[in-house]
């Protein structure tokens, strides 16, 4: 699954740049989070490195993008080919 970012969010900046897939940015209130580059840092870290960071506690899980743990190991697969060219 892919987390999301709530409107919550104080953009205080600390989580961009803690992503290892790049799937932070501002968007035009808050900061977003991509779904299709999110693997909850599966392939990366143990825990999602966002939401160890975040001092709001604003980025839950998307119901929208539900996945299991496989689907994430692929999409962690695929975006470190996408990435290595
Ligand atoms: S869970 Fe990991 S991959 Fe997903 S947005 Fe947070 S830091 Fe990035
Ligand atoms: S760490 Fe939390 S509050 Fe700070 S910018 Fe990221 S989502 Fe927003």
């Amino acid at each position: 699954m892919a987390l999301m970012i709530t409107d919550e969010c104080i953009n205080c900046d600390v989580c961009e740049p803690e992503c290892p897939n790049d799937a932070i940015s501002m968007g035009p209130e808050i900061y977003l989070i991509d779904p299709n580059k999110c693997t909850e840092c599966v392939g990366h870290f143990d825990e999602p490195q966002c939401v160890q960071v975040c001092p709001v506690e604003c980025i839950p899980r998307n119901p929208d993008h539900l996945e299991s743990a496989e689907q994430l190991q692929q999409k962690y697969h695929a975006l470190m080919a996408a990435k290595n060219g």
